[in-house]
C-alpha cells in the first residue's frame, strides 16, 4: 500500500477552464488539497485576490534561489510556480499548472497523474479567453501557443478530459481519482 499522497496535475491551454475545474474538484473531494501558485502576472480585474500569491519578479526570484518551489516556469513573460507543499497535511495534492511545470513534476514524481483538459472546440476556447477581460493581443498570444501546449500535453497526460460541461468533467476526474486511490490501497500480488 502506498502512503505517499497522490499528486494530480491539471494541464491544458489557457481558457480551457482548469481553474473552475480545480475549484469544483476540491469542493467535492475532502481528500484533495489545491496548491496555490505564485505568479508575477498582474491580477486580472475579473480575478479574486487569492487566485494566486501575486508577487514581483524580485520576490519570485528570491524564492527560486531559496529552492522554495516544487516547480516553476516562465509562461508568456510571467513566472508561475508551485510552492513546496507544506500545508497539504497528508491530503492528495492537486496542481493546476502549464506543461513545462508538469514535466518537472513528472521528473520528480513519476507516479504523478496528469490530466489534459481539452476545450470542446477551439472556437469555444477563443470565446472563453476573450471573456476573461484580457487584451486582444494577449488572447491572440494565448491562442497561438495552444497547439504546442496541446501537443506537449498529449505526451505527458495519462488522461484526456473534454471540458464540455463542468460537472460532467469534474465527475469524470473524481471517478478516476477514486479508482487510482483504490488501486493504491490494494497491495499488488508481488508485495
Ligand atoms: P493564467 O495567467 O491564465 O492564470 O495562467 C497561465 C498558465 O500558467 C496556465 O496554464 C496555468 O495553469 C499556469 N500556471 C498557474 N500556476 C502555475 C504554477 O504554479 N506553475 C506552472 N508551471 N504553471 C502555472
Amino acid at each position: 500500500m502506498s502512503a505517499e499522497p497522490l499528486v494530480a496535475v491539471l494541464i491544458g491551454p489557457g481558457g480551457v477552464g482548469k481553474g473552475s475545474l480545480a475549484e469544483r474538484l476540491v469542493e467535492a473531494d475532502d481528500h484533495l488539497w489545491l496548491s496555490r501558485s505564485w505568479t508575477t502576472r498582474p491580477k486580472r480585474a475579473t480575478e479574486s485576490r487569492d487566485a494566486y500569491v501575486f508577487v514581483d519578479r524580485a520576490k519570485f526570484e528570491e524564492a527560486i534561489d531559496d529552492e522554495r518551489f516544487l516547480e516553476w516556469a516562465e509562461f508568456h513573460g510571467n513566472l508561475y510556480g508551485t510552492p513546496l507543499p507544506d500545508d497539504a497535511q497528508g491530503a492528495d495534492v492537486l496542481l493546476e499548472i502549464e506543461v513545462q511545470g508538469a514535466e518537472q513534476v513528472l521528473r520528480q514524481n513519476e507516479d504523478a497523474v496528469v490530466f489534459l483538459i481539452l476545450p470542446p472546440s477551439m472556437e469555444q476556447l477563443e470565446e472563453r479567453l476573450k471573456g476573461r477581460g484580457d487584451s486582444v493581443l494577449h488572447v491572440q498570444r494565448r491562442l497561438a501557443s495552444a497547439p504546442a501546449e496541446l501537443a506537449k500535453g498529449h505526451e505527458l497526460a495519462s488522461f484526456v478530459i473534454v471540458n464540455d460541461d463542468l460537472d460532467r468533467a469534474a465527475g469524470e476526474i473524481l471517478s478516476i481519482l477514486e479508482e487510482l486511490r483504490r488501486q493504491r490501497r490494494t497491495p499488488s500480488k508481488k508485495d
